[in-house]
């Protein structure tokens, strides 16, 4: 990669990683659930307050574990945002259930409380709340809402580790989270994941799904004394040296997210200028939210033509991305999935959006070139 090229993410590593890897490989356990994934699952437990943690080899995996405990049937109605990763809908595709759209809140951009209520039918079994960019959804309302409906809550929060909404971790608060430890999110281990449960009835059932469907947990336990199949399932848990990874990072989680906060924090001053003068809006962040900066959004103003604002930026060596295309507007969303009321936030903010590179070690001259070679790009798009 040519010196000067600023990538749109850089995967950091602890340097404790390989050292872990070769404990893992001199230990000789290689498959799931050893003594690091032992670890990982306490770190979990105790850093989120959740009832159990299992990890899972992608938050794509912790969200199909998730949609088979909430026993998703054909027909059976999810509700979530349009403007999010496709997993989060396919999971529950997969059972057979239908994706229920519904728009997103201009501030946060995350599903909107006020309009969940409406889309409710006689078939709507769950509620997927999505933390965009770590920063949590309205929670208190939305487990309200399905307190009385008596729907379940899973949270997606594969973006949210380490962040927290009113004191509590992003995961914990629904009946079930899912975390991403994605190569692309704050704490990685290439492709990775976890479920986390909250509603301790599911807890026994998700160990047996994450089994192939048998009791091996429990048998490892010497609770049973041989394990057989129970239930549906499959493999969802990863090996060892994936756990002995990821453990690597969790020591550090801390680090690393007060690191990408100051990145953070350095852009949102840097762009302070450009939001008073229209130009874009930057992010906000709820008072009861506690964020991990695992992304730095900007929206550009209406009017702005935002592909020559990339590719301009892209030419100087800054690669900016945006995303989602939302998925009622995709080939998948439009033969799965429902559109309920209007989607005038998603599709407006989604067409608006650039992300920009954040990851550990972007140094201070950096972001001052990202924000100065964004500043020419929108005036020259005139
Ligand atoms: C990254 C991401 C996922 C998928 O995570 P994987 O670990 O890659 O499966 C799901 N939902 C959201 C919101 C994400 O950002």
């Amino acid at each position: 990669m040519k010196d000067n090229i600023v990538p749109f993410n850089w995967p950091h590593m602890t340097g404790k990683e390989l050292y872990y890897i070769a404990e893992a490989h001199f230990n000789g356990r290689l498959a799931g659930d050893g003594p690091f994934t032992k670890r990982c699952h306490e770190w979990l437990e105790k850093r989120t307050g959740c009832n159990k943690a299992l990890l899972t080899h992608s938050c794509t995996a912790a969200l199909e574990m998730a949609a088979i405990l909430a026993d998703i049937q054909p027909g059976d109605e999810v509700i979530m945002p349009s403007y999010t990763f496709v997993s989060t809908a396919n999971a529950f595709v997969l059972r057979g259930g239908v994706p229920v759209f519904v728009d997103i809140r201009e501030d946060t951009l995350n599903l909107d409380e006020r309009l969940i209520e409406a889309a409710i039918t006689p078939r709507t079994k769950a509620i997927v709340p999505v933390h965009y960019a770590g920063v949590a959804c309205e929670m208190d309302a939305i487990m309200d809402i399905a307190q009385r409906y008596n729907l379940l809550v899973i949270e997606d929060a594969a973006q949210g580790i380490m962040s927290t909404y009113k004191g509590r971790s992003l995961g914990s608060i629904g009946h079930m989270g899912c975390y991403s430890f994605h190569e692309t999110k704050n704490i990685i281990s290439g492709e990775g994941g976890a479920l986390l449960i909250n509603d301790p009835a599911l807890a026994e059932r998700a160990e047996i799904i994450r089994e192939k469907g048998t009791d091996r947990s429990q048998f490892f336990r010497g609770e049973v004394d041989k394990y057989t199949w129970q239930d549906i399932g499959s493999s969802f848990l990863p090996g060892e040296l994936i756990a002995a990874f990821l453990w690597a990072q969790l020591e550090e989680a801390e680090d690393i997210t007060q690191n990408r906060l100051a990145s953070w924090r350095r852009y949102h001053d840097l762009l302070e200028d450009m939001e008073l003068n229209n130009i874009l809006r930057r992010p906000i962040v709820p008072d009861n939210c506690r964020h991990n900066a695992h992304m730095y959004y900007l929206l550009l103003a209406s009017g702005i033509d935002r592909q020559a604002v990339l590719d301009k930026m892209k030419s100087n060596d800054i690669w900016p991305v945006f995303h989602y295309v939302p998925l009622h507007s995709s080939p998948g969303g439009q033969r799965y999935g429902r559109v309920h009321g209007s989607l005038k936030v998603t599709d407006d903010q989604s067409e608006r959006l650039i992300r920009l590179p954040l990851w550990v070690g972007l140094t201070e001259q950096q972001q001052e070139k990202i924000v100065n070679i964004l500043k020419v790009a929108v005036q020259q798009q005139g």
